[in-house]
């Protein structure tokens, strides 16, 4: 691991450059999988993440259908090879824990009471770990369940903010997220409902919303990008205009 560096911002700079409010690069594909129903291809700074949607599809074992809407699955995964150390193959704490949180920040956005009795199985692999897997997995795992034709409120985007040299930050890289005073991973809707608000150390309750502030900014930018890489794959006039809840009957959202 790395050595905990001096200062983190040096004359309005990071450590790899940017300001305190900008993203690392991010590239997105949508569609990368033949066989998957929908599926999403993210390179985020040193992160690199595929996610796969499979249904909705009849959901075996059959006790653990629901006869009013479909059940949501969501696996987190870290491939052995996305980090320095090999990591031992199989669930661990960490990614049962990613899993759930993941699973959660799609819940009140997906139309499931559309498919009783089925499984929406979603599926994120990271291939190369560099902070910020589970926010990049949110974002790849959105585009896949756009892209599997997943009924939905509207896209889900996610980015982290944190506290480095008692300055807030955005989308923390290897050493912010190591080292750094706090770091809170947010998703949320295009209108700013929040579907996942995690917290990793400490902020004054001041800084918290100036947090949540700039968590919106992220996700804002990282909503644009997710746009255009579904209007690269589908074409512009397929996309749903956002102000409205796509078509969908009123008052049948997931509850
Ligand atoms: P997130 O990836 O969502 O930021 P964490 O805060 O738990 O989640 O992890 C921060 C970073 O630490 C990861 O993105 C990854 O680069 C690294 N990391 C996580 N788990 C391991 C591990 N078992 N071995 C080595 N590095 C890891």
């Amino acid at each position: 691991m790395s050595e905990k560096p001096e200062h983190f911002i040096i004359d309005g700079k990071r450590l790899d450059g940017r300001s305190v409010d900008e993203l690392r690069p991010i590239k997105i594909e949508v569609g990368t999988l033949g066989r998957a129903d929908g599926s999403c291809y993210l390179e985020w700074g040193n992160n690199k993440v595929l996610a796969a949607v499979y249904g909705p599809r009849e959901l075996h074992p059959r006790h653990r259908q629901n006869m009013t809407r479909s059940v949501v699955q969501f696996r987190y995964n870290m491939a052995s090879f996305s980090v320095d150390e090999r990591i031992r193959p199989g669930p661990s704490r960490r990614s049962i824990e990613i899993s759930k949180v993941s699973r959660e920040a799609f819940e009140p956005v997906v139309f499931t009471k559309f498919y009783p009795k089925t499984a929406i199985d979603v599926f994120v692999e990271v291939l190369q770990a560099g902070a910020g897997t589970r926010t990049a997995g949110i974002n790849a795992a959105s585009l896949a369940l756009a892209d599997a034709g997943i009924p939905m409120r509207g896209l889900v985007s996610a980015c982290a903010v944190g506290k480095v040299d008692g300055e807030l930050v955005i989308d923390l890289m290897k050493e912010e997220d190591n080292y750094g005073d706090a770091d809170v991973p947010v998703a949320m809707t295009a209108d700013g409902q929040i579907t996942l608000l995690q917290m990793d150390g400490h902020l004054t309750i001041d800084e918290f919303h100036e947090a949540l502030k700039l968590a919106k900014t992220g996700c804002d930018r990282m909503y644009e990008l997710q746009r255009q890489a579904l209007i690269e794959k589908y074409g512009k006039e397929s996309m749903i205009d956002t102000e409205d809840d796509g078509g969908a009957p009123d008052g049948d959202i997931d509850e």
